[in-house]
Parts: C-alpha cells; structure tokens; sequence
C-alpha cells in the first residue's frame, strides 16, 4: 500500500514515509521518483489540533484532580497522554489523509 505523489502521480510514499513527510506549515519529504517535496494535507492539521484539545483537557482533568501525594502517578500520567497523542496523530499520518505540495518552499 502506498501513496500517491501529488506532484508525478506515482505511489511512490509508504505510510512511514508519508507519517514522516510532516504537516502542511512543514517542508515536507521529497518524493523517491519526482523528488520534489511533499507533506500531508490540512486533513493531519484538523486531526492533530482535536487530538492537542483532547489531550490538553485530560491533563488538566489529572492535575487539578491530582493531591500532592498523587504527584508521580500524575506526571506519569500526563506523560502517558503525550506520548499516546503523538503516537495517534502519527498513526492518522500514515493511514489516513493525503499528500500534498507543502506552502512552504525551500529557496
Ligand atoms: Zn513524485
């Protein structure tokens, strides 16, 4: 399964490299074939920014919840969060959305 290569039309990006070819405010990855740069779409920026809010109310949910003996499970906690909602927004990188040419350009 690979994606299409806004730029030459061909699959040429797997989901890892897709994942990795960054947001649309990013310079993005240049294409195997083509190689001009190519990142993911506004789809990953709407998909990011509701992961960003549901995170951001789960920890302050934690800690204005959290008492001062709770302080490490907490902090693990939050850490937890981070890390999973890197993790999902990664996930929808690579299998969801699509490739697009980046704003920005590399002079
Ligand atoms: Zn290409």
């Amino acid at each position: 399964m690979k994606y299409i290569c806004p730029h030459c039309g061909e699959k040429t990006f797997t989901p890892l490299q897709k994942a990795l070819a960054g947001s649309y405010r990013s310079f993005g990855k240049p294409c195997p074939k083509c190689g001009k740069r190519c990142c993911n779409g506004m789809g990953s920026i709407y998909f990011d920014s509701i992961i960003s809010i549901i995170a951001f109310v789960f920890i302050m949910i934690i800690y204005f919840k959290s008492d001062a003996s709770q302080k490490t499970q907490s902090s693990i906690l939050i850490a937890a969060i981070i890390g999973i909602s890197f993790a999902v927004s990664f996930l929808f990188r690579m299998f969801f959305g699509k490739l697009v040419e980046p704003i920005r350009r590399m002079q």
